[in-house]
């Protein structure tokens, strides 16, 4: 199989340490300058044809040209890290105290840069790989900024592909589906405001927290009552604050959480029953309650052919039997869903083996995944541009 490829066992060490080179030194959002310029550095090295950086801000675009011309493909890793202190003691960890790489986001851009090293050696297909490494993968839409940048509309990208590892999937295995694989993810903000006082005279306060309260209850239905139970999504509320004193009403309370689902029509139902819901509360208990609803990223689907051909290449490199098609979908968002609204392509995950979860202090991405996800873009690539015979 395409994994026992001699020249990608080669340079796995040496993705490795730039793996956890990363890892030492996680950044956040779009403010990447040392991993920026770690990759690009690297990019350079590895002899690309073309390098584009500052893309929305501080992500890079590298172009390989292949053998001989033909269509082009993108192949999308992210770079950010996430404000979490780090305590998984491996001897790699962050040394920027706070910040982490819990996501798996050093993994990803090492392995497209041991991508970029084999394929600029090989050059065994048609047309070009467009190599992008994204910002603010986490929260800040750098996916979206990267599409507005208008750099891959100049390109003129045919499709594009995206990789995200998974803990508790088996290293050298890989998943994906058919259509909706990860959820549109929307944040929201409540800020209640009523009238504090003694806790003695509740009948000369308006108590904000009894209203938060009933705004928790009431979100309660939305998902039982409101929405077609075959397209169900998620109201998490994460956060409520108010009050500090055992004998004080407090004056404001405010509530934070997120919102995620699979479909479209139902992530416009919860927000106009999310609205609803706090305007009348508001006015049932006599408090000022406003609901900032933000919508972060939309459902990220997976087009079929794509879908088709990412599971022929992972076939490829690791056998039928460890690629699974049908996997069910997941709640988590992924702004790659904004690259898949212009693009056909697909995601697909690749197992990160018995890890910690995303985004858990004690998470560290697994390097034995790094031949397997080097092996994967480097089929895809030629799999999708074959040379003629
Ligand atoms: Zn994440
Ligand atoms: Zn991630």
């Amino acid at each position: 199989m395409y994994i026992k490829n001699n020249r990608i066992a080669d340079i796995v060490p040496e993705v490795t340490e730039w793996r956890r080179w990363l890892h030492r030194h996680p950044e956040l959002l779009f403010d990447l300058p040392e991993t920026a310029r770690f990759v690009a550095a690297r990019l350079r090295e590895i002899g690309v044809d073309e390098i584009h950086e500052n893309v929305a801000e501080t992500g890079v675009v590298a172009i390989i040209n292949g053998a001989t011309d033909g269509p082009s493909i993108g192949l999308r890793a992210d770079m950010d890290a996430l404000p979490i202190e780090e305590i998984s003691g491996v001897e790699h960890a962050s040394e920027t105290p706070g910040n982490m790489h819990a996501c798996g986001h050093d993994g990803h851009s090492a392995m497209l840069l041991g991508a970029a090293k084999v394929l600029a050696e090989t050059r065994n297909f048609a047309g070009k790989a467009v190599l992008i490494f994204q910002p603010a993968e986490e929260g800040g839409v750098g996916a979206k900024a990267m599409m507005d940048s208008g750099l891959f509309g100049r390109l003129g990208l045919n499709e594009i592909y995206g990789m995200h590892n998974m803990p508790n999937m088996a290293v050298g295995e890989f998943g994906l589906c058919d259509g909706p694989t990860l959820a549109a993810t929307d944040f929201f903000y409540i800020d209640i405001e009523g009238v504090g006082g003694h806790a003695s005279q509740p009948h000369k306060c308006v108590d904000p927290l009894a209203a938060a309260n009933a705004i928790y209850n009431g979100f309660q239905s939305i998902i039982t009552r409101n929405t077609d139970p075959a397209k169900n999504g998620l109201i998490s509320i994460t956060a409520m604050q108010a009050g500090e004193a055992n004998n004080v009403i407090p004056l404001t309370a405010s509530i934070k959480g997120t919102v995620r689902n699979l479909h479209e029509d139902t992530r416009d139902i919860i927000e106009r029953r999310m609205h609803e819901i706090v305007d009348g509360v508001a006015k049932s208990h006599g408090v000022k309650a406003v609901l900032q609803y933000e919508r972060l990223c939309p459902v990220t689907v997976n087009h079929s052919d794509q879908v088709a051909r990412a599971a022929e290449a992972a076939v490829k490199v690791v056998g039928e039997e460890k690629v699974d098609r049908e996997q069910p979908a997941r709640l988590g968002g992924e702004d790659f869903s904004y690259m898949l609204q212009e693009h056909p392509g697909a995601i697909i995950f690749i197992g990160n083996g018995d890890s910690a979860g995303l985004h858990h202090p004690e998470y560290d991405f697994n390097d034995e995944a790094i031949p397997y996800g080097i092996a994967y873009w480097a089929k895809l690539v030629e799999d999708r541009l074959p040379l003629a015979q």
